[in-house]
């Protein structure tokens, strides 16, 4: 019954009067407004008939022989299944009615005999209507409760999905480096508390991640960081943190370990679940990963330092040929400072004037006489002294200063030559002698180089013909179409072109009647161990073979003694270069050694 106008049909009223007078009085009465109306006589018949199906409202009679009203409307209420039943007590208007003791069993209202019909009715009406309205309230009041239930779990939810969405990473399902580094953060503290536990953190890069995201597109890289992170989890006991740090790189926290062989367990265990093949959209493909290993201890005071170490490692497994592993160490620390400190001095290292160019005679083995020079870079530090190319030479490939100190050297190599050439015309000496500069492959690549040549040469009046380039075989082979262009330029100004180091790279023979290169140098590590080793002769007899049927000279690099230089001869090979004839020289050394026209 939830509507507020009960319709009278509907509405089931229990009579209960030992009166049968009464009885049927009010019977016909309610009948007669169209209620459902029951009769009993007795208090447990009222009980039962209760019970059995509850009614809407209950006319109670107080006097009843064996149970009194009050008696039954105790019982009445006491029950869950009738206790709301709304209880209208009927009584004389002679006998002695107790209202306090009425309300205080539960009834909520009375009515007086002899009946006056609209009173009845209206008590009747006034009652239903009162449960109706409590009923409703009731219901709501569930219904509200009911919502608030639900909405308070969507809440929770929601808060549930956001906290893990900021914690985890959304491709591979993983925790995320906000993730790692809090956990880092805890145990790294309980270690500050406890300081003989001992944690180690693992930090995992994908060797060549890109040539897949640039060969097979970004969703392939997508799910190949599925597959991989998949595996990963794979390896893991379930006691340590997986986290995708960034892109291709993964870390793992190692807690509570007992020695530094947990760590690099897992590492090979890592590097043996990865080496087998992927597959992705039917490519068989395969990846390394490199993985450095730092051991946490009290010393470390920041999360930071943990992972700087263990990328420090990382990267020095990749430097060591990746696919490996390599567990931090102080000594790696110092290096990768050190490297800083030289990346930073370098820059200012071209304003401050620190460089200068070394010279060392390359001889003409036919004469006997300097054919050239090579200009090799030095870099006086204030500090550390005079740094050899070999330290600094890499790093200034690597952040792309090797453009402004190739050109630096360019220019002041040439202009050391016209300034010799000057000189010799003063005395006047027959001037033949080129300079030999070495470009990397960066500045082998960029567009302006040509244009940098013609303005340096220009300015100084130098004839190309003066110029030889240095190059190795990588600036070749990483842009062929780029290089057959400017060996054309080049060709048209009569520079001629260098291949260094030859037999170090690549070494694949079958480029180079494709290149119009006018010299290969030998490189020294064929030269120094010449007389014995046999297979080395055999090499460098090849290469002058083919360098000659291809109409190219070859300099033999790196000759220390007269037994070397001998062989050379007898082989053919027309050039050399190497610490028995002049180390690197600075300019007035040079100049020295020039003017003094030696013979070898
Ligand atoms: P490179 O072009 O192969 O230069 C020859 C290197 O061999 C020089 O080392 C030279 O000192 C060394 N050398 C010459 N004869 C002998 C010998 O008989 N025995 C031994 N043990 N070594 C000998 P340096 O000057 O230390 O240069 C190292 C490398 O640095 C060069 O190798 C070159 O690749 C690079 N480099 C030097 N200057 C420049 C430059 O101006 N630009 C560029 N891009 N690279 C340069
Ligand atoms: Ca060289
Ligand atoms: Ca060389």
């Amino acid at each position: 019954m939830n509507d507020s106008q009960p319709d009278n049909q509907l509405t089931n009223i229990l009579i209960v009067d030992d009166t049968p007078d009464n009885l049927y009085l009010l019977s016909a009465m309610l009948t007669e407004q169209g209620y459902n109306v029951r009769c009993v006589i007795n208090g447990s018949a009222a009980i039962m008939a209760a019970i059995a199906d509850p009614p809407d409202l209950i006319l109670l009679d107080i006097r009843m022989p064996q149970m009194s009203g009050y008696d039954v409307c105790k019982q009445l209420k006491s029950s869950e299944r009738t206790r709301d039943i709304p209880v209208i007590f009927l009584s004389a208007l002679n006998e002695v009615f107790d209202k306090i003791q009425a309300f205080e069993v539960g009834g909520l209202d009375y009515i007086t005999k002899p009946f006056e019909i609209r009173e009845v009715l209206a008590r009747i009406k006034n009652q239903l209507n009162l449960q109706s309205a409590k009923l409703q309230i009731q219901k709501l009041n569930t219904e509200l409760e009911q919502r608030v239930r639900e909405r308070t779990k969507e809440l929770e939810q929601a808060n549930l999905r956001l906290l893990h969405n900021a914690s985890h990473d959304a491709l591979t399902g993983l925790p995320n480096r906000v993730f790692f580094m809090e956990r880092l953060m805890a145990v790294l503290a309980y270690t500050h508390t406890y300081p003989s536990s001992q944690f180690a953190v693992l930090f995992l890069d994908c060797d060549d991640f890109k040539v897949v995201n640039d060969s097979l597109g970004h969703l392939a890289g997508d799910q190949l960081l599925k597959a991989v992170a998949q595996r990963l989890a794979d390896c893991i006991n379930p006691n340590y943190t997986l986290a995708r740090f960034e892109g291709d790189e993964f870390t793992v926290l190692l807690e509570q370990i007992e020695s530094v062989d947990e760590a690099t367990l897992l590492a090979e265990t890592i590097q043996q679940a990865l080496s087998k093949s992927f597959l992705l959209h039917e490519h068989e493909v395969f990846i390394n990963t490199s993985i450095g290993i730092v051991l946490g201890n009290v010393e470390y005071e920041q999360p930071e330092h943990l992972l700087r170490d263990a990328d420090t490692a990382m990267y020095q497994a990749k430097t060591l040929g990746k696919a490996r592993y390599q567990v931090f160490n102080q000594d790696m620390h110092t290096r990768a400072l050190t490297r800083l400190q030289l990346e930073n001095d370098l820059r200012r290292a071209i304003d401050r004037q620190e460089f200068i160019v070394y010279y060392q005679p390359i001889i003409c083995l036919l004469t006997g006489r300097i054919s050239s020079f090579e200009a090799l870079v030095r870099w006086k530090h204030p500090q550390r002294g005079l740094v050899p190319p070999n330290d600094f030479i890499p790093i200034a490939e690597a952040t792309g200063l090797i453009i402004p100190l190739g050109f630096w050297v360019l220019e002041n190599s040439c202009r050391q030559l016209k300034l010799w050439q000057e000189k010799s015309a003063q005395r006047g000496e027959i001037f033949d002698i080129t300079m030999s500069v070495n470009l990397s492959v960066k500045q082998f690549s960029q567009p302006n180089l040509i244009e940098q040549i013609d303005q340096v040469l220009e300015s100084l009046q130098l004839d190309s013909k003066n110029l030889k380039l240095e190059i190795t075989e990588t600036a070749i082979m990483d842009n062929p179409e780029l290089a057959s262009e400017l060996f054309e330029q080049l060709k048209a100004r009569q520079i001629q072109l260098s291949l260094d180091d030859f037999g170090t790279g690549y070494s694949s023979l079958s480029y180079l009647h494709r290149f119009p290169l006018d010299i290969i140098k030998i490189d020294r590590s064929f030269i120094s161990n010449l007389d014995s080793m046999e297979k080395n002769l055999e090499v460098v007899q090849a290469i002058l073979n083919l360098a000659h049927h291809l109409g190219m000279s070859v300099v033999a690099e790196g000759i220390e003694n007269q037994e070397q230089l001998s062989l050379l001869r007898l082989l053919g090979c027309e050039l050399a270069q190497g610490y028995l004839f002049a180390k690197p020289l600075d300019t007035e050394a040079a100049e020295t050694l020039f003017f003094s026209h030696p013979k070898w």
